[in-house]
Parts: structure tokens; C-alpha cells; sequence
């Protein structure tokens, strides 16, 4: 499908704002030589900027095909349009050390019009098989929460994570890593445009609030972020590792905060 003006200009701004965060502040413009013996041509063309790459630290990465490219091909509209190219900048990311270990990169999943978006910290074990955020054990809590709790239907939701690549034997992702992974979640967060972004565990609350404190002391309440409502609550697996009515409470109570802003009945009308 041919893409219109404004999604290919949405497109190169994306790409200019990945290079950016990525500490690109030039690239180079190829220009056409102009033949000797043939006349000048009737117009000029424009000068050209090189395609877009995505920085690379010297890293050999793992690249193989991904299951997010495929999930955004069965969505129809322009919110799906312009995330098949971030995915596709994901898919072959060499910017971080753990594209050396991964099996494949997690980019997100769900709808990409929903209003509601959920952000997590990196992919474990499952979901570096399955390249699938939340698919473990973690993540059948995750849709038991949106589905019981929120009364929502998860794929209605967009779901990603801080780091799209799973750190080695699911150790806390390294500052350095969450530099370099950052423009990615930022995009997808600008593309998307949730009205609510949920965040889940202790990495995303700090990277979506800003604010570096404990998670029992990020959670609770609404924060304005850039025109948006995000909220923190605990990550599905501290919740399995703390299984208590008083930390289920609190999970609770969190999530009805985001319900009571996006209010209740389907988060997309389909
Ligand atoms: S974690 Fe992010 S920055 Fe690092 S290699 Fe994966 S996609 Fe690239």
C-alpha cells in the first residue's frame, strides 16, 4: 500500500528522532554529478539524504524475522503503518550488548490505537522464545489483571517493555542499555498516543515518571507525563513472588486508577 505524504513524513521524523537520541547530529548528503558530454538535466534533483541506519556500538547481532512486523501486518490504519518501521529498526538493533544473546527482540504487542498502553521492564525467558511481552507466568497474571481486574480485553491493550532485548539470565538491565533501547519505547509511546500508560515494575516507573524512588513509593497515584496520565504499580512476577491480599490490594487499587480515567466497557470499539 502506497503510503501518503504525512505518514512518510512521520516516518522520516521518526527515524531523524531515533538517530538523534542515538547521538547522530549529521548525515552525510549524497549529490548527483553531473555528466560531461549530456545536456544538464531539466530539473535538478533534490540532494539526497542516506537512509537512515540504526547506530550500531560494534556489537554482532542476532537478526532474525519478527513476530511484531507480522502482528502489525493483520492491523488495518495508520497506527500500525508507522510502527512497521520502528519494529523493523528493532528487529535488526545492534545499539546494546544484548543483542549478542538474544533470540529475537520483543517489540510490543496489542493494538496499536489503544488508549491504553502497558509498559514493562524487558523480556524474560518466555518471551525472548516467543518474542511475545508477557507470556510466562507473569503474563497470564498480566491478562488476569487487565481482564478481571480492569474488565478489558488484553488485546485491546498495547503492551511493551523498557529494553526490547532480554538481558543474560534475566538479571536488572543496565543504565547503558536503558540509553540505548530509550528512543524506542519513546516512539512507540508517540506513535501509539495512549491516554494512560500503566507501568509495571520499578524500571518503567522510574523511566515514565522520572522520579528515581522506590516503587512502593512511585505507586498510588496519576502523574501528568507530556500530556498523558501515567500510572506505577508492582511487575506481575514481584506480585507471583509476593502473592498477599495487601500487595493485591495494592495492584488493585492501581489499575482502578487508570480505569477510572479511560473508564469502563471496551477500550476499542471494534
Ligand atoms: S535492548 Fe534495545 S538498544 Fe539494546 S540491542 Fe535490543 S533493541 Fe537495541
Amino acid at each position: 500500500m502506497a503510503l501518503s505524504k504525512a505518514q512518510l513524513a512521520r516516518q522520516l521524523r521518526g527515524h531523524l528522532e531515533l538517530l538523534a537520541a542515538g547521538g547522530v547530529r549529521e548525515l552525510p548528503v549524497a549529490t548527483r554529478s553531473q555528466p560531461t558530454r549530456k545536456p544538464a538535466p531539466k530539473r535538478q534533483a533534490p540532494p539526497r539524504m542516506a537512509a537512515p541506519a540504526v547506530p550500531t556500538a560494534g556489537f554482532k547481532a542476532v537478526v532474525v524475522p519478527s513476530c511484531a512486523l507480522a502482528e502489525l501486518n493483520t492491523f488495518q490504519g495508520d497506527a500500525a503503518r508507522t510502527l512497521e518501521p520502528l519494529a523493523e529498526q528493532v528487529r535488526v538493533c545492534a545499539r546494546c550488548r544484548l543483542c549478542e544473546t538474544r533470540t529475537q527482540t520483543v517489540f510490543g504487542t496489542g493494538n496499536p490505537r489503544s488508549p491504553l498502553m502497558i509498559v514493562g521492564e524487558a523480556p524474560g525467558g518466555d518471551e525472548d522464545t516467543k518474542g511475545v511481552p508477557f507470556v510466562g507466568r507473569a503474563g497470564k497474571l498480566l491478562t488476569d489483571i487487565i481482564e478481571k481486574g480492569m474488565k478489558y480485553r488484553r488485546e485491546h491493550v498495547y503492551i511493551a517493555n523498557v529494553l526490547k532485548c532480554r538481558p543474560p539470565n534475566n538479571r536488572n538491565p543496565e543504565q547503558d542499555e536503558i540509553d540505548a533501547c530509550r528512543g524506542y519505547l519513546q516512539q512507540q509511546i508517540d506513535l501509539i498516543n495512549p491516554k494512560v500508560i500503566l507501568a509495571v515494575g520499578l524500571f518503567p516507573a522510574q523511566w515514565l515518571t522520572g522520579q528515581k524512588l522506590p516503587i512502593g513509593k512511585l505507586r498510588g497515584q496519576v502523574y501528568e507525563v507530556n500530556g498523558r496520565k501515567v500510572i506505577a504499580t508492582y511487575h506481575p512476577a514481584y506480585l507471583l513472588r509476593n502473592y498477599t491480599v495487601e500487595t493485591r490490594k495494592k495492584v488493585h487499587e492501581d489499575v482502578l486508577l487508570a480505569v477510572g480515567i479511560l473508564g469502563s466497557g471496551p477500550l476499542i470499539n471494534e
